[in-house]
């Protein structure tokens, strides 16, 4: 059965427990917090033949054919590829399945996400469903973002902030997901996880501390000058573009701001800090300023899958680290 995580509790309390419910839920809260998992949970609860102290019973018809995936009178809608629209063809095709009759006699349910994305087209086609529901079938939207949907999709639903988990409760939690590592350890993957247990446990399964400390050990050898940027961008063959995207604008923003404030406390990423340190020292604010505006365009392009060539764009942006503290 779905995982219910411990901040989750009194949420699903609050859901679970309503004496009739909703055709359409909106269920909202930042990325990496664990909408998914309760969506489905909250799912499986409404397909459930007999829930059990308010949770899905995990054993009868329902619960069986929905843990395989086969559950006839089930339906998810999420983008063909990961960060892509969610097209008006496939909305089409969930509101084909709303006027179907329920398959196993009981109630239907829809779990839609990310909700925002759907481009306009999807969602009016959506809008239809929402405005003539039919009375077995309930509609689960995730949102990670729900300022970006239409005022009229979410007026339709009953909006439900989803719990987010303290920082305490994010730590412990780790800990008891990942016992072979210590406090430490947890505390760096958090940082690189943006506070986000669930992602923090990803980047883990990823092997995100290893790459981590490959890059940085890369970048001193290269500031060192005991490697050339093509060989070091060669060197990193394996590891994802957006991660090392995302760290070099993270370093970039830390240099600007310990030369403007000189806070030593401010530069966080421990394994950077000397790094951060020496650069901000060495390099002119206007080449740090300027590599960060090249940085965020190329990140564009890495998130839009742009066909780059990752050696020669690592290459370019290693050539710019190693000359940013200037001439000897
Ligand atoms: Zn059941």
């Amino acid at each position: 059965m779905t995982e219910l995580f411990p901040w989750q509790t009194s949420s699903w309390a609050q859901l679970s427990m309503r004496p009739q419910h909703a055709h359409a839920y909106l269920l909202y809260g930042p990325a990496g917090i664990g909408k998914r998992a309760f969506a489905e949970r909250f799912m499986a609860l409404l397909l459930c033949q007999q829930p059990e102290s308010a949770a899905p019973c995990g054993r009868c018809k329902s619960c069986m054919l929905l843990a395989a995936g086969t559950h006839p009178d089930h339906f998810v809608l999420e983008p063909e590829e990961a960060d892509k629209a969610i097209r008006v063809d496939q909305v089409r095709e969930l509101v084909h399945f709303v006027t179907q009759t329920p398959q196993l006699g009981g109630r239907k349910v829809v779990l839609l996400e990310p909700a925002e994305a759907m481009n306009l087209n999807a969602a009016n086609a959506l809008l239809k469903s929402l405005e003539e529901p039919s009375a077995s079938t309930h509609l689960l939207l995730i949102s990670h973002q729900p300022s970006r949907l239409l005022p009229t999709i979410k007026s339709r639903c009953v909006q439900f902030r989803c719990a987010v988990p303290g920082r305490e409760m994010s730590s412990t939690w780790l800990g008891q997901a990942l016992p072979a590592l210590d406090a430490s350890q947890c505390e760096e993957l958090l940082e690189l996880a943006g506070g986000s247990p669930l992602v923090a446990r990803q980047l883990h399964e990823a092997g995100v501390l290893e790459m981590r400390a490959q890059v940085v050990e890369g970048i001193k050898r290269l500031l060192k000058q005991q490697q050339t940027p093509s060989q070091l961008a060669e060197s990193w063959g394996a590891l994802p573009l957006l991660l090392l995207f995302d760290w070099f604008c993270q370093w970039s923003l830390l240099i600007l701001r310990y030369q403007l404030t000189q806070d030593e406390r401010g530069l966080g990423a421990t394994d950077m800090a000397k790094v951060v340190q020496y650069l901000a020292q060495k390099a002119p604010s206007a080449s740090v300023l300027q590599s960060q505006q090249w940085l965020l365009e190329q990140r564009a392009k890495v998130v839009g899958k742009a066909n780059l060539n990752r050696v020669l764009l690592l290459e370019a942006l290693l050539v710019q680290w190693a000359s940013l503290p200037g001439p000897g």
